[in-house]
């Protein structure tokens, strides 16, 4: 299984900066990735990156995906963006469950496992983040709660889980520079691994990523662990030099 590099720009960027971003990925990108690459981009700019992956040739085997996604299908959710919209935009994949999705917006492991089926329905990928705070890791409750949140994405989808990628995301990991061991981030991935053989025979399929302050420096070390199957690289992703050196850690 190829290993998955995703970035997630955040609430960054405008017209002309993701332009130059995605010329200087473009420039840097091997013709052959050993590993698949994508880009989680905020929706309003999801029509200049398709527009982009157009003209600029080399930026053709790039993954376009959202941030978030609606539970709903479609209707009257003013500010709302459906599966089927995101899939009309070409998206590959879309995030739910981020951290800060959970933390600023009240999301909750049930309405994130309704997104994962939203995404589910239409044939998105969806990257489901799952991740203990700082108390809930010094309390020792790490297990206890990624399990709590998988299981929730589990019940609510089934066999389908098997089509789902996981983004181990520590939350005192995200943007804080700090990481765990790669021998810690890979016990977690590990309880992660079995739960997923414990729901779907077809688990050898499922992605588990890792992210939280993933950079140039600690990506090899990481990705070197056997159930570290890519990474979700926020601040690093919107620097093409550090994202590409990423993505070359990836390919080893
Ligand atoms: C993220 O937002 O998913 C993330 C991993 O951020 P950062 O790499 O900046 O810690």
């Amino acid at each position: 299984m190829k290993k998955l590099i995703a970035g997630n720009w955040k609430m960054n960027g405008s017209l002309a900066a993701n332009e130059s971003l995605l010329h200087a990925l473009a420039e840097g990108l091997a013709d052959e990735a050993a590993s698949e690459i994508a880009i989680c981009v905020p929706a309003v700019y999801l029509a200049q990156v398709q527009s982009l992956k157009k003209t600029v040739a080399r930026l053709a085997p790039l993954g376009v995906g959202a941030q978030d996604v609606s539970a709903q299908l479609e209707g009257a959710y003013t500010g709302e963006i459906s599966a089927r919209m995101l899939l009309d935009m070409g998206c590959r994949y879309v995030i739910v469950g981020h951290s800060e999705r959970r933390q600023y917006h009240a999301e909750t492991d049930v309405l994130v496992a309704e997104k994962t089926r939203a995404a589910l329905g239409v044939g998105i990928t969806p990257i489901v983040c799952v991740g203990e705070t700082l108390m809930e890791r010094e309390a020792g409750y790490t297990e206890e709660v990624v399990k709590r949140q998988l299981a929730a994405v589990v019940h609510a989808n089934g066999h389908c889980i098997s089509e789902i990628v996981v983004a181990y995301e520590p939350v005192w990991a995200i943007g804080t520079g700090k990481t765990p061991s790669p021998e810690d981030a890979q016990s977690v991935h590990a309880v992660l691994r079995a739960q997923l053989k414990a729901a779907t025979d077809q688990f050898s399929r499922v992605r588990i990523l890792y992210g939280g302050s993933m950079n140039a420096t600690n990506a090899s070390a990481l990705l070197a662990q056997p159930d570290i199957d890519g990474g979700l690289i926020g601040g690093a992703s919107l620097k093409s030099v550090d994202f590409l050196k990423i993505i070359a850690a990836a390919q080893v």
